[in-house]
């Protein structure tokens, strides 16, 4: 049985449903005592596992009991916000088993680190530069289950749900073909037009910043943010990193709250980035306090928390990258590693970040829609996950249907399968994608 759990998961090229794209077969492969659902979506304006949650309360909870049998877990935790009150109710109704629970949690930043929900829902602590499965706990998010339960009645991973937000006219959720454009999908909120303007994969304060609009969205697009070039955050994302660091080399006032108000610091890793700041001016690469920022998640709560208005995240990354180039370890992780006693108070209100961050203007509903959205043509990528690229198993002129495999994971590595998204001819296998355009006559 758990046999064919992991095959179906794995024909249906199942990944972490945002952030990295693990692959869940894989996943779900580890020794576990708890299944931790992250529904906590805590980067603001994203509203998609909210709405997930409250209509196919049914289905998680079938990804759910999945998760925790290939497991072998004991328990089953759907960890959320207290104010995703409709969810809360549909799914206390869903939950059909005594080892499976919620876990109700306040509205900060960033509740959905894998490491603060983690704590929050099982008490447990990652230690610092370990994964989830170091404390027997696997975390999954929303619509990776919902794909699993798919998974099981043998449907692929072929679409993915995200919320369009942002300065456009009708902000909405939806599910969208994988491989569809960013500007196409930016367009079914309403905003045909992107001069001027910038679009972010992903929340404002973790996602990347879209280089090309042409660019497809994958399994792993949660959400397209239309900002402004002029607004605020947007100037703070092109700022050059050299002058980040010039920055910081002259303007740091040492007052620390970027540390006190760190989540990593705040369950006990060793890193406090006020001490980084201090010490970025020498670029001394054996320096042990410069070795903290591999500890760092880039969450920037340290970017909120500064009053001089720096960056210690944007420091830490390229710092990551020059100690990595030099050969650098991190740290260890401590042998006594302790949850700071106010760690629980010093948490970010989502309300008071989005104003921090001059989004309250765009703090809108993005209701879900269940729109069949048929593009022209889909550009899908053959890696959109850890490991290796797929091999493409179809050929120019090919017609495929929704579902069909068009790309597989090499013989015994590490990947995800991916499938067409639409129905059509492949125009074209080449650069890492499989094209595919609507067929005349069809
Ligand atoms: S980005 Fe800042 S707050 Fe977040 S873990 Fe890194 S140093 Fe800490
Ligand atoms: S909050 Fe800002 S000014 Fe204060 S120590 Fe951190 S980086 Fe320096």
């Amino acid at each position: 049985m758990r046999d064919e759990l992991f095959a179906a998961v794995r024909r249906a090229g199942v990944i972490g449903a945002g952030g990295a794209g693990f692959p869940t077969h894989v996943k779900l492969g580890l020794p576990a005592k708890t299944v931790v659902v992250n529904g906590a979506e805590c980067e603001p304006l994203l509203r998609v596992d909210q709405q997930l949650m409250e209509l196919y309360a049914e289905r998680l909870v079938a990804g759910l009991s999945a998760a925790v049998s290939a497991t072998g877990a004991e328990e089953g935790i759907i960890a959320l916000k207290g104010k995703y009150a409709k969810a809360i109710a549909t799914l206390r109704a869903a939950i059909n088993s005594p080892v499976l629970r919620l876990h109700v949690m306040d509205d900060f930043y960033p509740a959905g680190d894998e490491h603060v929900t983690v704590n929050e829902a099982t008490g447990r602590l990652v230690p610092q530069g370990g994964i989830p499965v170091s404390v027997q706990c696997v975390v999954s998010n929303v619509e990776t289950l919902l794909n699993v339960a798919d998974a099981l009645d043998g449907k692929p991973v072929t679409h993915t749900w995200l919320t369009i937000t942002g300065d456009v006219p009708n902000p909405i959720t939806i599910r969208l073909p994988i491989g569809m454009s960013v500007a196409a999908a930016v367009a079914l909120a309403g905003r045909t037009d992107l001069t001027g303007v910038h679009v972010i994969d992903g929340g404002p304060m973790m996602g990347r910043v879209v280089d090309d609009v042409n660019r497809p969205v994958t399994k792993t697009t949660k959400g397209l943010i239309v900002l402004p070039d002029s607004h605020p955050l947007m100037q703070r994302r092109r700022l050059p990193l050299g002058k980040i660091i010039r920055q910081a080399q002259t303007a740091c006032m040492q007052c620390r709250f970027c540390t006190d108000l760190c989540p990593r610091y705040l369950l006990g890793h060793r890193i406090e980035p006020h001490r980084i700041m201090r010490s970025v001016r020498h670029m001394d690469m054996s320096s042990d306090v410069l070795k903290m920022a591999f500890a760092c998640s880039e969450c920037g709560a340290c970017e909120y928390a500064c009053i001089m208005g720096l960056s210690p995240r944007r420091v830490n990354g390229m710092l990551k990258q020059e100690l990595a180039r030099a050969g650098a370890k991190p740290h260890p992780a401590p042998e006594n590693q302790f949850r700071h006693q106010f760690q629980s108070e010093r948490r970010i209100p989502v309300k008071r970040l989005i104003a921090r961050l001059g989004l309250s203007a765009y703090d809108r509903k993005a209701p879900l829609v269940n729109d069949i959205v048929m593009p022209d043509r889909v550009r899908i990528p053959l890696k959109q996950h850890v490991g290796a690229p797929c091999t493409p198993t179809v050929a120019p002129g090919q017609y495929v249907r929704v579902g069909d495999e068009i790309g597989a994971v090499p013989d015994n590595a590490l990947g995800a399968a991916v499938h067409a998204s639409m129905n059509g001819t492949v125009a074209a296998v080449a650069d890492g994608y499989v094209e595919i355009g609507a067929a005349e006559g069809r």
